[in-house]
């Protein structure tokens, strides 16, 4: 039990630390970047969690007659995972019973009750934020994209790296501050975009059904990278192509991994030389529950000589979490069987 806030911030943070180093988190997403997968790590630790629609609650933390979790269906898989890791904190960290609705869970400053409580809920909310945004995940990121300490006051970049880390827009910009990578005023500057607004740029004239999926910008850069989302998700394939000598990009693979392809353009360099690549911008939807890998090559169509570059991603949008089981557990379940 914690004495100050302060001091159930560094306890969940070394909570979560004990626990990424138990299970070899680092090593296996540095290998293979993407999102830690809040929901596989609960399965591995076998704590007991059910997902269900729940009435004003984000999710709950049980103790009797043994601990358990509870994550509403109600909200999308950023949340849930946040709100999952935020109840493990609490199993973990042997806590009393928690009924977690948006204050709780969200929770951004010290209150009277929270300090009455030994700072439990200050205590699981740091462990969820240093479990889903360790600062090594973070620079981890920002290295593969090239994104430099300046580039964090974009939005755009904040919100690719959300989605890169399976969390909020805002989580991710709180989280960057709590870092010191980013100061209160951009936090402020960040937090007034809306990601509906972000969303609807890269989307350029295309018009969704509805702006509750996530919209990621893939390059070249994210080569060998994880995509762990929903299925309303929106794919802008933006490629370097060099048609000049005689290079496309195959996206007939594509339609095969599952994907509708909505747009396909290219760009003209500003430069306009002759001999300059190009930019080949691919916007694609998934099919219903589509996992799998997606592999693109640039080649020259008739030869069969070896691809000027690659792409490939195994991806998994089919989130967010449905009622009973999380899906992670499911697959453990049938893996064993
Ligand atoms: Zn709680």
């Amino acid at each position: 039990m914690a004495r100050s806030y302060a001091e159930a911030v560094r306890n969940g943070t070394a909570a979560a630390s004990r626990l990424q180093r138990r299970i070899d988190l680092q090593n296996r997403l540095e290998a293979e970047p993407g999102a830690v997968d809040v929901f596989a790590v609960i399965a591995e630790l076998d704590v007991p969690l059910m997902l269900r629609p729940l009435k004003g609650l984000l999710g709950a933390f049980l103790n009797t007659p043994a601990p358990g979790i509870l994550v509403t269906t109600e909200r999308p898989l950023s949340i849930q995972r946040f709100t999952a890791a935020h109840e493990l904190g609490h199993c973990l960290m042997s806590h009393q019973p928690s009924l977690d609705d948006e204050d709780q869970i969200l929770r951004r400053a010290p209150t009277q009750s929270d300090a009455r409580m030994g700072y439990q809920e200050t205590e699981a909310d740091a462990f969820a934020v240093a479990l889903m945004m360790p600062r090594w995940l973070i620079l981890a990121h920002c290295a593969r994209q090239s994104w430099r300490i300046d580039d964090l006051k974009q939005p755009t970049v904040i919100y690719q790296l959300s989605i890169r880390l399976g969390a909020s827009y805002e989580a991710t910009a709180r989280t960057l501050e709590r870092y010191s990578l980013i100061d209160a005023s951009t936090r402020t500057a960040l937090l007034q975009v809306r990601p509906r607004a972000l969303k609807a740029a890269l989307l350029e004239d295309f018009v969704p059904p509805s702006y509750r999926g996530d919209v990621w910008l893939l390059t070249e850069k994210d080569q060998g990278g994880r995509i762990e989302g929903s299925r309303n998700d929106l794919f802008v394939l933006k490629l370097t192509e060099l048609g000049s000598a005689g290079y496309l990009w195959d996206f007939d693979t594509l339609a095969e991994s599952g994907f509708s392809i909505m747009r396909d353009t290219r760009l003209a360099q500003a430069s306009d030389g002759v001999g300059d690549p190009n930019v080949r911008r691919v916007l694609a939807a998934p099919d219903e529950d589509a996992r799998g890998l997606v592999h693109l090559e640039q080649r020259r169509p008739w030869l069969v000589d070896a691809p000027l570059s690659v792409l490939t991603l195994p991806f998994d949008l089919t989130g967010p979490e449905e009622s009973g089981l999380s899906r992670a557990e499911r697959r453990q379940l049938l893996a064993a069987a």
